[in-house]
């Protein structure tokens, strides 16, 4: 009746750092194959247990500012005096082929793609509250006290901006959080602007095809009530 576009899904998430974007997204990515995470280039130095090409593509200051000015990045922005971007190439071959494609970006960048592709889906991952941020900011064992304090006031602005995505997912219980993700993202596909094409079968067809079987199955009844 309906054919929909094959097109990947385009998902941004964003979110105050420590409010479990990356816990999150790495479960739906478990559970969802048909789901490609975009990998971002930094210049922050690498964190303990991260990996080059997994994580990150780790960059100093001086190659980023190259590649921004080889328009390699789909966005970019700086966050906590580091810059972060999106690469271009294997996002539209992606989508392209069908497969989702997760950006896990600030709301810098976040606005940057609003403006480049409109029907992308936002999602904003919100802590249960700002002393558990702080708790888990700390817990992660990533930052130092100073750079814990430089997100944290950065979360504060962040938070602000929750109402310009198109969800906001509460990360209080894990489980609960992941499942809501993956509800919207698959919520996500039934809209009907997904719509490509509609495809009406010839009623006329169908109601003659409906009666020939019809007429069938009434002769075979009346033959089998004469045999009887
Ligand atoms: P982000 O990617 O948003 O910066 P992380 O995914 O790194 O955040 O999570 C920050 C810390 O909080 C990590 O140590 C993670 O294990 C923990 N965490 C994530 N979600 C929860 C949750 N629902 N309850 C408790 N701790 C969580
Ligand atoms: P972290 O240093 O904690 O890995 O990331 C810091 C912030 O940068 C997070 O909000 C993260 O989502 C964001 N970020 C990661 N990659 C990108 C990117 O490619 N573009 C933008 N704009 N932000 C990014």
């Amino acid at each position: 009746m309906i054919k929909q576009k094959k097109q990947g899904q385009l998902i941004v998430i964003s979110g105050p750092s420590g409010a479990g974007k990356d816990t999150i997204v790495e479960n739906v990515l478990k559970k969802n194959k048909n789901i490609w995470l975009s990998i971002s280039a930094t210049s922050r130095p690498i964190r303990s247990g991260e990996k080059e090409g997994v994580n990150y593509y780790y960059l100093s200051k001086e190659e980023f500012e190259e590649k921004i000015n080889d328009n390699y990045f789909l966005e970019y922005a700086m966050y906590a005096d580091n810059y972060y971007g999106t690469p271009k190439d294997k996002i539209i071959e992606h989508l392209d082929k069908g497969i989702d494609v997760i950006l896990v970006i600030e709301i810098e960048g976040a606005k940057k793609i609003k403006e480049l592709v409109p029907e992308a889906l936002f999602i904003f991952i919100m802590p249960p509250s700002e002393k558990e941020l702080l708790k888990r900011l700390s817990g992660r064992k990533t930052e130092d006290k100073e750079k814990i304090i430089k997100r944290f006031n950065i979360a504060y602005q962040e938070m602000n901006e929750v109402t310009k995505y198109n969800y906001v997912v509460v990360n209080d219980e894990l489980k609960e959080a992941i499942s809501k993700v993956e509800s919207i993202i698959k919520a996500e596909k039934c809209r009907v602007d997904r719509i490509e094409e509609m495809l009406v079968a010839n009623k006329e067809e169908l109601i003659h095809e409906f009666l020939m079987e019809v007429e069938f199955d009434n002769s075979l009844i009346s033959e089998k009530i004469k045999e009887d």
